[in-house]
């Protein structure tokens, strides 16, 4: 399988490549140049369990790194999550509820990482090459990351964050992983700045080079890949059509859900959920793509307003046509806004849901049935009883609520949200080094402590 940039600039590149690259030279991002079919063996597909469907999906994909290989970084990524079918199937009342947080981070994200960071040890390996992955974070990915790549030889990782400006839990699950190739940075400065000085870094090319920065954020191929996975598996798993609803902030996890139907699998709707960042939610209604400001929310990690990977759902919707991707996103870029015709497509709903009724669905879930929900998994919880599809609606469970433990506390009424491997960060050893928001100090700190790229 190769892979094609949505921008139409870049040669077509193999899975190792378009793993390594990231976000591709043309500014695009990379999409396999055609969906796999699955829809002649549905059967034989429903009757395996997770991680046995993750290793006869991978290879419709990946045609550059043996199958037994595979099968071996398929079970390495996954043994390292807490319950042997990597995802739980769970019932709020009636409700199914796909919870998607049993790694070891406690967010869904682990489930792409964690096989991310197999894959970049697989191929940095059999290439003789290393990586200094260099990322900003406001929260979950940062930790995800981290033990995704934590204690391999062929990589470092360099993480900032915006130094008091995470919750403390977030910032233990970072800078307590003290192996000695993880390198947390806490910034003097915001969020932004943090992505300012990511983007700068990457901008000087010839310290790129040199330093061999790779990256690992949600425009990365092999992240959508691992997540097809599971929607597959679900829509296999409960009675048919199944739709899933999915709490959203940059696409990425519900663009998998959206291959997953393009694949064959019996998919029917994709509900999509937002909080008060409601970009995406007004764009499936309405088609207009405008930017606003950012505002802070109970769900943070959904606190965006640009999406990165909805590029690629633009890319399938313009029925491939770069140019005409091309002249939407420079529509965007230049004014802030852009318009379609509204994309529902007859697959995508979608509805945005405020903190007030997020609290009221985490306080309203865990009364009328014990679940105890997380902000996230709450604004999909809200959004799939306001929105009315046929067949089964599965919420997809996208983090442990002991993970947001204030404002899950409060929704229900008393201390709740707890789980033992958050506790216990409390009284382990931390390291981070806080710089000021200046970018020779984060070249200086990543030049000192980065082996040199063995080129
Ligand atoms: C990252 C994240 C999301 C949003 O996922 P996207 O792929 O960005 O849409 C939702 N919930 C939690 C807990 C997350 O960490």
């Amino acid at each position: 399988m190769r892979y094609v940039s949505t921008r139409g600039a870049t040669d077509a590149l193999s899975f190792q490549d378009a793993v390594l690259t990231g976000l591709a030279p043309d500014g695009g991002l990379l999409v396999p140049a055609r969906i796999p079919d699955v829809t002649g063996d549905l059967d034989s597909l429903a009757q395996l369990n997770f991680v046995e469907l993750a290793k006869r999906m991978l290879p419709r994909f990946i045609d550059d790194i043996p199958a037994a290989d595979l099968e071996n970084l398929v079970d390495a990524a996954y043994r390292t999550f807490s319950r042997p079918g990597v995802v739980h199937l769970e019932y709020a009342g009636d409700i199914p509820v796909l919870e998607l947080f049993h790694g070891p981070t406690l967010a869904f994200k682990d489930i792409a990482l964690q096989l991310l960071g197999q894959l970049f040890d697989h191929i940095l390996n059999r290439r003789g090459q290393r990586l200094n992955i260099l990322g900003a974070t406001s929260g979950d990915t940062g930790s995800a990351a981290i033990a995704g790549v934590r204690g391999r030889p062929a990589i470092d990782i360099f993480v900032m964050y915006p130094h008091g400006r995470i919750s403390p839990l977030q910032e233990l699950q970072m800078t307590t992983v003290t192996d000695d190739n993880v390198h947390c940075i806490a910034v003097e400065g915001s969020f932004d700045d943090c992505q300012r000085l990511m983007k700068s870094t990457f901008g000087d090319l010839d310290f790129k080079a040199r330093y061999a920065l790779g990256s690992i954020n949600s425009v990365n191929w092999a992240r959508v890949l691992a997540q097809i996975v599971y929607y597959a598996y679900a829509s296999l798993k409960l009675p048919a059509p199944v739709s899933f609803c999915v709490p959203t902030g940059n696409f990425g996890n519900i663009f998998a859900g959206y291959l997953a139907k393009r694949m064959g699998f019996p998919i029917h709707r994709l509900i999509l959920a937002t909080n008060e960042n409601d970009i995406l939610s007004v764009f499936f209604s309405t088609g207009l793509y405008r930017r606003g400001q950012v505002r802070f929310t109970i769900s943070p990690s959904m606190d965006i307003q640009v999406a990165s990977n909805l590029e690629r759902f633009l890319y399938y919707h313009l029925q491939e046509d770069p140019v005409a991707l091309r002249i939407f996103m420079s529509t965007f870029d230049a004014v802030g806004e852009a318009r379609l015709a509204p994309p529902g497509d007859d697959v995508f709903l979608a509805t945005a849901v405020n903190t007030r009724n997020t609290m009221a669905a985490i306080r309203q879930v865990y009364r009328e049935t014990g679940y105890v929900a997380d902000p996230h998994t709450a604004v999909g919880l809200a959004a799939a009883r306001r929105i009315d599809v046929d067949g089964t609606v599965a919420c997809l469970a996208t983090a442990h609520p002991a993970k947001f433990p204030e404002a899950v506390d409060e929704a229900v009424g008393q201390p709740i949200a707890r789980h033992p491997a958050l506790d216990a960060l409390a009284n382990m050893p931390s390291r981070r080094t806080v710089l000021s928001a200046d970018i020779a100090a984060v070249k200086k700190l990543v030049a000192e402590r980065a082996p040199q790229a063995a080129r």
